[in-house]
């Protein structure tokens, strides 16, 4: 019932303590072991339920055990990250980034945010200092792809964040041709955890076609 009972690694233990997070909420103590455990999740999570978390602990705690920091090619513009968090909004995502950060410091995890709306070449920077997570909205990572800024075929984990917000938006397509890249040339070495307020069969038919044997959670 504390974080301190989950293996996330000491210095995260200590990024958790300095949060000032004492105990799991509820969907972080079933989510957590979850995915450490290597498994596939879809999960029910509201706004306030503590999903930021729940996705980012065992992504940074399993790049920190991974310890394959990727390097980026000197010279090249194009970077490499490990796990890419898609979120709906720019406000989510810079609410995600601002988390990721704290939860990461003092990691040797470097999170990078890139949102639409805002100029590409401020992201092109930080993502050239190396990116190690990735949290972005759909359509700015599809440009970002498309200029060969971002390569997706390092991702080792990946996770979707109001997944039913993104289709509700029409970023289907978008979400598609990201997951299309990943699964080039390693099909089968991704984790994917998929959040979702609600469960309508669009949700399902991603689910089914971006996890693999999952265990669906209902907190
Ligand atoms: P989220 O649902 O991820 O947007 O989180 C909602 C709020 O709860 C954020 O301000 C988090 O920093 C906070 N939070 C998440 N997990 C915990 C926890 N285990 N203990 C205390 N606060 C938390």
């Amino acid at each position: 019932n504390t974080f301190a009972e989950i293996d996330l690694g000491d210095a995260l233990n200590q990024n958790i303590r300095r949060c000032k997070y004492v105990k799991p909420t509820p969907v972080q103590r079933h989510a957590i072991p979850i995915s450490l455990a290597g498994r596939d999740l879809m999960a029910c999570a509201q706004t306030g339920s503590g999903k930021t978390a729940a996705f980012c602990f065992p992504i940074i705690s399993g790049i920190m055990k991974g310890g394959h920091f990727v390097q980026k090619p000197p010279g090249s513009r194009t970077a490499f990250p490990l796990a890419l968090i898609l979120s709906p909004t720019r406000e989510l995502s810079v609410q995600i980034h601002e988390e990721a950060k704290k939860f990461a410091f003092q990691t040797g995890v470097r999170v990078v945010v890139a949102y639409g709306g805002a100029p590409i070449n401020q992201q092109f920077r930080e993502m050239e200092r190396g990116v190690d997570i990735l949290v972005a909205t759909p359509g700015r990572l599809v440009d970002l792809l498309e200029r060969a800024r971002v390569s997706l075929q390092m991702i080792r984990y990946l996770a979707l964040d109001e997944a039913d917000r993104m289709l509700d938006m029409g970023f289907e397509p978008q979400i598609r041709k990201i997951v299309e890249q990943m699964d080039m040339p390693q099909r089968g070495m991704r984790q994917t955890m998929l959040f979702s307020a609600t469960f309508p069969k669009e949700i399902q038919r991603l689910a089914s076609d971006f996890l693999s044997n999952y265990i669906f959670l209902a907190v």
